[in-house]
């Protein structure tokens, strides 16, 4: 085929699952307007394909964490207004200010900055005014945070677009102190109303919070990420809406081998054979984000059963343990790595990290294909 990448080994990422998502994420609050996240390479899921199925989809706004990200969206010809949540140096300013881009800010001195760099180039700077509610990072954290809002909101080149804040833990079960900082930003947003301070944009909701709180935490826009992507935060969220994942990793089984003898398998020999054991290689590795910590745990599909990841992740290959389904396998075989019943968070949770760090863990190495 002329299409497509040379490796079997890819990732599928199914555009038509994430536009389901922002269409379910969309109806979650009526007349809320999504910002999603599309940092990281969208997850790991590509940035321009994802940021072009939710241009199309007609989301408000996105958000990105660098300049860069910003950038190549709109040498990629996108028009849709994007927010830029990180906190950048002047060099990493520049070309975005000029350009158009949307910026959070957390103190006097970055909307200074703003203001100046803005003010020098001829442009305006819009600002979304980052609040710390409780997450205790890139908000501001301050003790008038009414004052420094008029403040920031009277600086020359700068118009203040937006108002927002970050949950700390609502994909917790206890959602206390998500309350707690949602009573801080309302009185912000009341003080600023009070102030007769014009706001287009209040924002709090990330994924969690849509999910689970959603008429609470819904303002203009939402800011949903992993949900976007058809994967819930954590296991303490609700499970009910009806999110498709639009990730599958897949591959080919590349070797079968079966064992007369007792053997090991691996580096650090962490796998012994019997005699009778059928071992299939596949050609996956850590190199391709493929997380070594499922070592001796975790499972693949391979004609829709689940079959053990055996011995050491290494770095290009993985080893099954085919023994149980031996007389139907053949060399070519595809293999399910993640999609169809393995979620990125059942990954997660055998390598005790978050399914965030796993689809943002794939890598440049392997392929993604869009369906
Ligand atoms: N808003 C901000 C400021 C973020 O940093 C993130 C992601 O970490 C999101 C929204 C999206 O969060 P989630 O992927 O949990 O929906």
């Amino acid at each position: 085929a002329a299409q497509g990448p040379l490796r079997h080994t890819r990732a599928c990422i199914d555009l038509d699952a994430i536009d389901h998502n922002l269409n379910i994420l969309s109806t979650r609050v009526p007349g809320v307007k999504l910002m999603p996240a599309v940092k990281s390479d969208a997850y790991g899921h590509g940035l321009v394909p994802v940021a072009q199925t939710a241009e199309r989809f007609g989301v408000e706004m996105l958000a990105v964490a660098t300049a860069e990200e910003f950038l190549i969206l709109r040498d990629q010809g996108l028009t849709v207004p994007v927010l830029i949540l990180g906190e950048l140096f002047p060099e990493e300013a520049r070309e975005a200010l000029q350009q158009g881009a949307r910026f959070a800010a957390g103190s006097r001195e970055y909307a200074r900055f703003l203001s100046d760099c803005a003010l020098r180039l001829g442009v305006t700077a819009r600002v979304h005014l980052n609040v710390d509610t409780g997450m205790g990072r890139l908000g501001l954290f301050s003790a008038d945070p009414l004052q420094d809002l008029l403040d920031i909101a009277a600086l020359p080149a700068l118009h203040l677009e937006g108002l927002f804040s970050h949950f700390a833990s609502s994909d917790e079960g206890d959602l206390s102190f998500s309350q707690e900082q949602l009573h801080r930003f309302q009185d912000l947003l009341q003080g600023a109303d009070r102030a007769k301070v014009p706001i287009r944009y209040r924002h709090i909701a990330n994924s969690g919070a849509l999910i689970d709180f959603p008429s609470r935490s819904s303002y203009d826009l939402v800011r949903p990420g992993i949900a976007v992507y058809g994967i819930h935060p954590s296991d303490q969220v609700s499970q009910e809406m009806p999110l498709r994942p639009a990730l599958r990793v897949v591959s080919r089984l590349v070797k079968i081998t079966s064992y007369d003898r007792s053997w090991t398998v691996g580096y650090g020999r962490t796998w012994r054979v019997k005699a009778g054991t059928t071992v299939g290689v596949v050609p996956i590795g850590y190199g391709d984000g493929y997380p070594r910590a499922l070592s001796n745990r975790g499972e693949v599909l391979i004609h829709g059963r689940r079959v053990p990841v055996m011995g050491r992740v290494s770095m290009d290959a993985i080893t099954l343990d085919l023994t149980s389904i031996a007389s139907r396998v053949r060399r070519g075989d595809e293999v399910v790595l993640l999609g169809d019943g393995i979620g990125a968070g059942e990954l997660a949770r055998l390598t005790g990290t978050i399914p965030y760090e796993i689809t943002c863990g794939l890598s440049v190495r392997l392929p993604r294909v869009y369906l």
